[in-house]
């Protein structure tokens, strides 16, 4: 189980961390793997407790490398508040 902190200001602290965004006039997740890499839970349940299901899986592979990221587990988002409309700026 992976926790991942709400920041405000993604690239101030070391990940993992999430975001608030809106979306089709709901709040999603974003949620910033271990390494860094952004993933938007639009298809993802997060329940009340802020556990996102199913896993998370980065599928992120390095442009240059081509070293793919191996992130894949489960994902709990602190601060998650079900439901609620969050000013997103
Ligand atoms: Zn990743």
């Amino acid at each position: 189980m992976t926790k991942a902190e709400r920041i405000n200001n993604p690239g101030k602290q070391r990940p993992p961390y999430w975001v608030a965004e809106s979306y089709k006039g709901r709040v999603v997740a974003t949620f910033f793997c271990p390494q860094g890499h952004r993933l938007k839970l639009r298809e993802h349940d997060v329940a009340t407790d802020g556990t996102v299901n199913p896993r998370v899986e980065c599928n992120y592979v390095h442009p240059d490398t081509e070293v793919a990221c191996e992130f894949n587990d489960k994902v709990k988002l602190e601060g998650w508040s079900h439901g609620e409309s969050v000013a997103v700026s």
